[in-house]
């Protein structure tokens, strides 16, 4: 299989212009080392019905164009339960009936990292487990034997991060994020991920699965993101932030395309005048602040 990046929005409402901004260096990433790019809807999700069209709409008129068909992720539930069975049938999963309270609330294991999961259902017993499946559906967890790992990241070297027992399925059954992309990555032949630094604290989680999966770890390249001028990271309610708002302001598809690309350092115009003078190690290394319409 070719080597490929991505992008993977989640059809959730429209993309503003700091997604806009992540896909145009997804595809310039993708681009510059030969890859292939795909285009895969995270939709398990909080999908909104029209958002997916809206997307490919927007995304295409910057100038980020896939190759191939649209991926969704509600198309490959059974690859997804596929990697939780095998992962089962190795004992590397456990059945968890904590609320979201209970384990806020709980005491965390001595020397446990900020935030991980406290391992409250970790060693039930068969009676234990039985009585509280009468109560309530289970989540499935994985049963991680490290408490961190490292990755290394184009733009941010070497990382180290928690792994915890995270969560695989949710108690509603939809599969969890952190699992769906280590599989569709692998199985897409995807082996660089651009996104957003917000998702890099969750990468040593999705590279230590992989490893368990004997999935190969891609390339990692998590580029800063757009802040609104309070300092918080752009959002919806931060006035004209889509091209369909920017669009009614007379700011049209071409003007927010140079907009970003200006913002990270690179000639307006086509994204191809763009690739042939990109270079990821000059790039900003500090989040944008949007200046507005
Ligand atoms: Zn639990």
């Amino acid at each position: 299989m070719t080597s490929a990046g991505r992008f993977a929005p989640s059809p959730s409402g429209e993309l503003h212009v700091g997604n806009l901004r992540t896909a145009i260096l997804a595809w310039l990433f993708a681009r510059s080392t030969g890859r292939r790019f795909l285009m895969r809807v995270e939709d398990l999700d909080r999908a909104r019905a029209g958002a997916e069209a809206e997307q490919l709409r927007d995304l295409a008129a910057i100038g980020v164009t896939w190759d191939g068909g649209i991926v969704r992720q509600t198309d490959r539930e059974h690859l997804y339960a596929e990697a939780i069975a095998q992962l089962t049938a190795a004992g590397l999963t456990y059945e968890c009936f904590c609320t979201r309270r209970e384990i806020q609330e709980a005491p965390s294991a001595p020397h446990a990292p900020l935030g991980a999961y406290p391992g409250t259902c970790r060693n039930l017993n068969d009676a234990e487990r039985d009585a509280r499946r009468a109560a309530r559906p289970a989540a499935v967890r994985l049963r991680a034997a490290v408490a961190e790992t490292t990755v290394r990241d184009v733009l941010h070297g070497d990382y180290t991060g928690v792994v915890d027992d995270f969560v695989l399925r949710r108690n509603d059954g939809v599969t969890a994020y952190n699992l769906a992309v280590v599989v569709d990555d692998a199985v897409q032949g995807i082996d660089q991920v651009v996104r957003g630094v917000d998702l890099l604290p969750s990468t040593p989680r999705q590279a230590y699965l992989a490893s368990l999966l004997n999935m190969p770890v891609p390339e990692y390249a998590h580029v800063p993101l757009v802040l609104n001028s309070d300092g918080a990271r752009l959002a919806k309610r931060d006035g004209a932030v889509t091209l369909a708002d920017l669009a009614r302001a007379g700011v049209g598809a071409d003007e927010v395309r140079d907009t970003l690309l200006a913002s990270l350092g690179l000639p307006s115009g086509p994204l191809a005048d763009a690739l042939a003078v990109f270079d990821p190690a000059a790039l900003p290394r500090e989040p944008w602040v949007w200046p507005g319409a």
